[in-house]
């Protein structure tokens, strides 16, 4: 993952410039230029592929109002008018970069883990400024707890964030010992 400084956010619009609403002559200036680190590239990109595939079969409009780290992933918001099959895709395009920005090193894009200190970074130990890990309760990384409200009754599903794959694996919340 070398050579990823520099205009990485201006190739990345660039090369999905569909997503993007900006003007050609100023492409630094378009909405939604990822405000994260240079490690987080890969799974953006992955992220508007998936996202162009949806829009290809749907007549509607999408761009990105903002990308942005927060609380140690990636956040990434959208307006745009979209059937309700495309708008599926995309919410899970954008969940599935979410959980794996959550394990990915936001400097250098290598395997990374949530660490505290002044403010939770998402980190490889090289990168990792002496900032501890912070353990999950063990068997409960990569879980990803989903609500859902179905005729005033809520539930939850539960799925896993399979980073090799980079899919979501659904997993059963009683075997994990989550109550609901
Ligand atoms: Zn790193």
């Amino acid at each position: 993952m070398s050579g990823v400084v520099g205009n990485w956010r201006v190739e990345l619009i660039e090369a999905h410039r569909n997503l993007f609403q900006s003007s050609a002559d100023f492409p630094r200036a378009a909405e939604g230029l990822p405000e994260c680190g240079a490690g987080w590239r890969d799974l953006i990109d992955r992220c508007c592929v998936r996202i162009r595939e949806a829009l290809e079969t749907d007549g509607g409009t999408f761009r990105f109002t903002q990308i942005k780290e927060k609380y140690a992933s990636i956040r990434m918001y959208w307006a745009g008018r979209l059937s309700p099959e495309a708008s599926a895709r995309v919410e899970k395009a954008i969940d599935l970069a979410e959980a794996r920005s959550a394990v990915t090193c936001e400097v250098c894009g290598e395997e990374g883990r949530l660490r505290g200190g002044a403010w939770l970074t998402t980190r490889c130990e090289a990168h990792s400024e002496g900032r501890p890990p912070i353990e999950h309760r063990s068997g409960l990384e990569n879980i990803h707890l989903v609500r859902h409200f179905v005729d005033g009754r809520r539930f939850a599903t539960c799925r896993r964030y399979d980073h090799q794959n980079d899919v979501f694996v659904d997993v059963d919340p009683a075997s994990l010992g989550i109550e609901e």
